[in-house]
């Protein structure tokens, strides 16, 4: 019999598998093992087995050790993180290792928390309880609710007795019960579970749709404003899935041992948000073992959670991007959230994008997928609805459209948006007197206001008025913002501080002024202005330990605070009922942004922070000061209509042929010296023009930001009407790439699809 070859993924940057020897003990794919790689052992993957190799038998290493006690990665998902490799050009056993937990990358055996599980025999299951004396109380009640349920856990069993354990340990003795071991899942405090709404018709008609389907792949775009109850369509269709599993195996023909038929992935874009949906589902979901997967759990939480959710045991998971590659045996549905959120794009080592994987897992299980958002990707719309004035027929209906466009709760109405003019009133410390206005109207009702402002820090530029010097990073092609309570210098690209200095460093003039607003120096004209103001700040500086944002958000909550000054981290998914006036200032440099995406971002943010304002019975009111007031997007905002606005854009999109009516691809460089990038860059772009000439090959070029870090940047930028044919020739440049010597001497990376350029 031929040897088995263990082929294995490791965590180098080589795109291609490592064959060892099984050295006799019994793996099996998708196992984790430990194997000699250069001088020290590595964790790797076994991702499949063979009798054969390129190599000699003789010259080939047998793994070290395997870590058989865990349970192995199944092959769905090796499959899944195959293809994400493939697509966004990245090595396959870096990509898979990245998709574990820490602990699973380190070098031991992974420790799960077990408890015992207790389940009826055949003998137990007929027994009649009434033969138990009635003294043995606690005996009875154990058999009684084993007879009820598929098992019970030791968590279980002490809710209902202390002694319960013992109770069950004996009905074991009886050989009433057998036990095993199952993971243990964590007990979390009860939540009063909260009453069921009457779903409104545009809800009933989305639950109906998607329900409809709901075992097939279908993707579903859920449009609704803010607040228009997305979240409860949610929950209604999870209600839907994992009851429907629950009466299939909950019966004592099918005694599969923890083994719930139905898990749901819920992708939601950043870990502030992970504690109020979990609140929400825990609370209507009472029933179903809920897990989150983010990246403030510690190593041990995190690790637990991933087991949960790979054994099977959870059912619910909330997870941020990377928990799309976890192990998932009875995924049913995706559901994303705010699925036009940026942050699903991973922007380093494999630059993926969580919505387009979900997509492609979701079809490959044939199971539905819901994306839900106020103010949908422009990619996402095109796809639910095409381009409409060119009756793009291709194009419409590949997702099922589901719109909501009422607020849910009846006394909630949109906010009212006013525009005003900066350019013809006078301003007072950056602020018009219209927003003053309304801003001291609010107080004086004991109402409270939000302003949005997205930049961090004191002001964004410190200007010599003699010689026009500005501060700028020495490491990156960026302004210095000025923090004043520290009195320092920032870069916020990379980190540097230096002191603020008491004369201009070119012309010697002492007159250095901090120009334009932050949130600090909002917060110290606000506070100036309205002396009697309670005022809070949330931005990144202020918010820098865990609870520091869950804290503030109580205060806002128990009306301790009456002004919030913040960046985008206010501006999702927080519901302040009391709160009923949005200012916005000094968005202006995003409608004439250099970036093709700026103002779609804009107009999402804008649209986001407007919801924040009359989320209860009172009405809202949003004033953003701009120098453009008659700028399409202000129009569009003020109507809060989504859809013309998203129709305009994409029609200027295909006038340019701009993404999505193209695909496109960087290839990003950057080294310590731009000749380096140069030299790499000019390789790697004759290269693309002679692999292909279905894809446009631009020459190569310095993105905005010459200079990130000390490093000095480039990119090619690559464009093809067909995805196919761009693929094709990525796959073929990065191999071309891999070969040459300068591909060492710089960083470089593919991105497709990227975000930013
Ligand atoms: P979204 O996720 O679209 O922002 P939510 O699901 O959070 O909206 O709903 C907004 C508010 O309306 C929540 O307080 C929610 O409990 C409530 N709500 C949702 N659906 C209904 C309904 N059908 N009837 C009454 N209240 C509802
Ligand atoms: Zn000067
Ligand atoms: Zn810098």
């Amino acid at each position: 019999m031929p040897k088995p070859i263990l082929k294995i993924a490791l965590d180098v940057p080589l795109d291609r598998l490592f064959d060892y020897l099984s050295g006799g003990v019994a793996v099996q794919i998708g196992q984790r093992v430990l194997v000699p790689f250069g001088r020290r052992n590595q964790i790797g993957i076994v991702v499949g087995v063979a009798d054969s190799s390129e190599f000699a038998i003789e010259k080939l290493k047998s793994i070290t050790q395997a870590f058989t006690d865990e349970q192995p990665l199944d092959a769905q998902l090796l499959s899944l993180v195959k293809f994400s490799a493939d697509y966004y050009q990245y090595p396959f056993g870096q990509a898979l290792l990245a998709a574990l937990p820490a602990r699973l990358r380190q070098i031991a055996p992974a420790v799960s928390r077990k408890q015992f599980a207790y389940q009826l025999t055949d003998l137990g299951q007929q027994a009649d309880v009434e033969l138990i004396t009635k003294r043995q109380r606690v005996l009875r009640s154990v058999l009684a609710a084993l007879q009820m349920s598929n098992q019970l856990t030791e968590a279980e069993l002490d809710t209902i007795s202390s002694t319960a354990r013992k109770a069950a340990k004996a009905l074991v003795g009886l050989g009433y019960a057998k036990s095993k071991q199952v993971l243990a899942v964590q007990r979390v405090p009860a939540i009063l579970a909260t009453p069921e709404p009457q779903l409104n018709d545009e809800q009933m008609q989305a639950v109906a749709s998607i329900t409809k389907d709901i075992h097939a792949f279908r993707a579903w775009l859920l449009h609704g404003i803010t607040g228009s109850g997305k979240t409860e369509v949610y929950i209604r269709l999870m209600q839907h899935i994992l009851q429907e599993a629950d009466s299939q195996t909950n019966t004592y023909q099918n005694p599969s041992f923890q083994n719930h038929g139905a898990q749901i992935l819920v992708l939601v874009p950043e870990i502030n948000l992970t504690p109020q949906l979990e609140a929400r589902f825990r609370a209507r979901l009472p029933q179903f073992t809920l897990v989150s997967l983010h990246s403030s759990l510690s190593e041990s939480e995190r690790l637990h959670h991933w087991q949960l959710a790979q054994s099977g045991t959870a059912q619910i998971i909330i997870g941020t991007r990377l928990s799309i590659f976890t192990p998932l045996p009875h995924l049913k549905l995706i559901i994303i959230d705010e699925e036009h959120d940026s942050s699903y794009k991973q922007q380093d080592s494999m630059r993926y994008h969580a919505r387009d994987v979900a997509l492609v897992r979701a079809k490959r299980l044939n199971i539905p997928v819901v994306l839900g958002s106020a103010t949908p990707a422009l990619e996402s719309w095109y796809n639910a609805v095409g381009n409409q004035a060119q009756s793009d027929k291709n194009q419409a209906n590949k997702y099922g459209l589901l719109s909501l466009k009422q607020r849910a709760v009846a006394a909630a109405q949109l906010p009212q948006i006013d525009c005003i003019d900066t350019t013809k009133v006078n301003l007072q410390h950056g602020l018009t007197p219209q927003l003053i206005a309304a801003l001291r109207l609010r107080l004086a009702r004991k109402e409270q206001s939000l302003f949005f402002i997205n930049r961090r820090g004191y002001s964004p530029v410190l200007l010599c008025s003699a010689c026009h010097w500005i501060a700028s990073c020495t490491r990156c092609s960026s302004k210095l913002v000025v923090h004043l309570g520290q009195k320092r210098l920032r870069c916020h690209h990379c980190g540097h501080e230096q002191k603020i200095p008491n004369q201009c460093p070119s012309c010697g003039d002492a007159d250095l002024h901090p120009t334009g607003h932050g949130t600090q120096r909002l917060e110290q004209t606000l506070a100036q202005l309205l002396p009697t103001a309670r005022i809070a700040r949330v931005d990144r500086d202020s918010i820098s330990r865990k609870h520091a944002l869950v804290d503030i958000l109580d205060r806002v909550h128990n009306q301790e605070i009456d002004i919030l000054v913040g960046t985008q981290m206010l501006a999702k998914g927080h519901d302040f009922p009391n709160l009923t006036l949005v200012g916005v200032i000094d968005t202006d440099n995003a409608l004439y942004s250099p970036d093709f995406r700026a103002s779609e971002r804009l107009f999402a943010q804008l649209m986001q922070v407007a919801g924040r304002a009359g989320r209860a019975d009172k009405a809202g009111q949003v004033i953003i000061q701009t120098q453009f007031p008659d700028h399409a997007l202000f129009n569009a905002l003020r109507r809060q209509d989504y859809e013309s606005y998203a129709n305009d854009l994409l029609q200027e999109r295909e006038q340019v042929q701009f993404p999505p009516y193209v695909f496109v691809a960087l290839l990003r460089a950057e080294a310590n010296d731009y000749a380096l990038v140069q030299q790499f860059l000019q390789f790697a772009f004759e290269q693309a023009r002679s692999l292909s000439n279905e894809v446009l090959v631009y020459d190569p070029v310095r993105p905005q930001m010459e200079r990130l870090k000390g490093m000095e940047r480039g990119h090619v930028l690559m464009q093809a009407s067909h995805r196919p044919a761009l693929q094709k020739l990525l796959s073929h440049l990065v191999s071309k790439i891999r070969s040459q010597a300068i591909a060492a001497k710089v960083r470089w990376a593919v991105d497709v699809n990227p975000l930013e350029f």
